[in-house]
């Protein structure tokens, strides 16, 4: 009989501690965001390491890569295509494949020219793993505030930066 008393006091303390436990984090301020009705400050995300992205080298949409070859070499998974164009250092094709990714930064490292660094796109969702296989020329394109003109893209095509796909974006939703 006082073997069960015991217990069921002891049941109720541990029940009292629970629940102030659930009282305190219920008044304390919200710390999680609740995604998509919010989104994080811009300024959280700078040490966010997200899918890669190519450093623009202007306003057009051109990159600093000179098609080394460095951080394909460098990269442990395997993630990178990079091909160089007919003409000049530019490359006319650099694939990132984010599904092999460790974001390991080897790539960022050894790259001599500061071409290549991680995003903050914390957003990124992809309906399929062939969504994040990523065309870096087509994202620094559409992140240009000065894009080449139409004509310009059509005299470019073949020997600069090319469009081989809609980048996936990673913007946080409006
Ligand atoms: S971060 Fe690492 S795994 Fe990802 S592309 Fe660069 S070298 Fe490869
Ligand atoms: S991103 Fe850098 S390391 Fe990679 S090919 Fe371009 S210049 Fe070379």
């Amino acid at each position: 009989m006082i073997k069960a008393i015991i217990d069921n006091l002891k049941g109720l303390y541990s029940l009292l501690v629970g629940l102030s436990i659930t009282g305190r984090f219920f008044v304390s301020p919200q710390k999680t965001t609740h995604y998509p009705r919010q989104v994080d400050d811009p300024e959280c995300l700078k040490s966010y390491r997200g899918p890669l992205e190519l450093v623009p080298a202007d306003d057009t949409g051109q990159s600093k890569c000179i098609s080394c070859q460095m951080c394909v070499r460098a990269c442990p998974g395997h993630c990178l295509t990079v091909t160089k164009g007919d003409k000049g250092k530019a490359p006319k094709v650099y694939l990132y494949d984010f599904t092999l990714c460790c974001l390991c930064a080897a790539c960022v490292e050894s790259c001599p020219t500061g071409a290549i660094r991680f995003s903050h796109k914390v957003y990124l969702v992809a309906p399929s793993r062939e969504a994040l296989h990523l065309d870096l020329l087509a994202d620094l394109l559409a992140r240009a505030p000065n894009p080449p003109q139409p004509k310009a893209e059509a005299e470019a095509e073949g020997e600069g930066n090319q469009v081989l796909a809609a980048p996936v974006t990673g913007e946080a939703p409006a």
